[in-house]
């Protein structure tokens, strides 16, 4: 009798499958930097630390060392950094510094995005310029400190208008150091949103300054008034909803709450107080002359927003 039963021992361990190779992780964008200042060096280390090839050029080449030593490749001249990554990052002085950095550059098919602190006529002529050079532009306002760029959940973020086709291709990339916010094709936009931001904190240094003044040589301790100080400020912040709403309907007295008559009145206790603690009041008259002439005018009625015909009225 033959024995038909299959002497074949079973395999101790099912076939394996086919090796695989892990996939290698997609190749970064490479990003030439110009600038290697506080700011540039910061934002160098966040795209070093993300895996982006990092082309370098500082006016001071002894300034882009540390950032060698890091891994990024640092460029003779300015010329040489731009012809090494597509996508070319400026992180300078102001203006003046990018298109002296730039001069000689060849630009055709570079995206350049200007993060250098600028005004919105700048930002406007720098975005022709580079268009005249054959190149897309997207100008930038960093809204942060360094030691922010590259920290997880700082807040950080840029404003970013200009180029919206550059800014798409590059959003992941420029997402490593910084949130990004994109505020329009306007290249002038950035700096707009940048300058609102920071003359609204421009008062609000103004204030603190003012209110520390206020209790110098008296047995108020600064580090008791400063949590109060913040949770005011943070309290009054969303007068600038009002504002707004205000300003789209083109009514300044509905939903008052404090009129300009009471705040006038107002302002001359604290105008006062500032006397008797012998404290100038020069950073307190000048928006106290506003409220006041708007009152003249026949606006008691209104909250302050009407200050704003006042300043754009010149
Ligand atoms: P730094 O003063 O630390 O660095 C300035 C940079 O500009 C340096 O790389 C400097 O080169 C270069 N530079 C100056 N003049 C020229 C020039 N004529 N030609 C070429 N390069 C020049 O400033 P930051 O890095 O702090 O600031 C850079 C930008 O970032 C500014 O526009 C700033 O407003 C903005 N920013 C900075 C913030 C901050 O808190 N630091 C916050 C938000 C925005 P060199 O080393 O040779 O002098």
């Amino acid at each position: 009798m033959n024995d038909t039963t299959d002497k074949t021992p079973a395999p101790l361990t099912p076939a394996a499958p086919a090796p695989r190779t892990p996939a290698a992780p997609a190749p970064r964008t490479p990003v030439t930097l110009l600038g290697a200042g506080a700011m540039g060096t910061a934002l160098a280390r966040a795209w070093l630390a993300a895996g982006h090839p990092v082309t370098v050029w500082n006016r001071t080449p002894a300034r882009a060392e540390a950032l060698a030593a890091e891994g990024a490749t640092v460029a003779r001249s300015a010329a040489e950094a731009v012809a090494a990554s597509r996508l070319v990052i400026l992180c300078l002085l102001d203006d003046d510094s990018v298109g002296a950095a730039l001069d000689g550059a060849a630009l055709t098919g570079r995206d350049l995005v200007n993060l250098t602190t600028g005004t919105p006529a700048q930002g406007r002529a720098r975005a022709a310029w580079a268009e005249e050079r054959g190149a897309r532009f997207l100008d930038g306002g960093i809204m942060a400190v360094p030691p922010m760029i590259g920290a997880a959940d700082s807040g950080a973020y840029v404003f970013y208008s200009g180029s919206a086709d550059l800014f798409e291709e590059h959003a992941e990339t420029l997402a490593v150091p910084a949130g990004t916010r994109y505020v329009g094709a306007d290249p002038g936009f950035a700096a707009l949103h940048d300058v609102a931001l920071l003359s609204a904190m421009c008062g609000m240094f103004a204030g603190l300054s003012h209110a520390f003044a206020l209790i110098g040589g008296e047995d108020i301790r600064p580090q008791d008034l400063a949590p109060l100080l913040v949770e005011w400020l943070a309290a009054m912040a969303p007068a600038a909803h009002a504002s707004a709403a205000a300003l789209e309907r083109g009514d300044y007295t509905k939903d008052v709450t404090s009129n300009l008559a009471m705040q006038v009145a107002g302002t001359s206790t604290l105008v006062r107080t500032a006397e008797e603690q012998g404290v100038s009041t020069e950073l307190l008259t000048p928006f106290w002359d506003l409220m006041a002439r708007r009152l003249a005018d026949g606006h008691g009625e209104e909250d302050t927003t009407g200050v704003i015909d006042l300043l754009r009225a010149r």
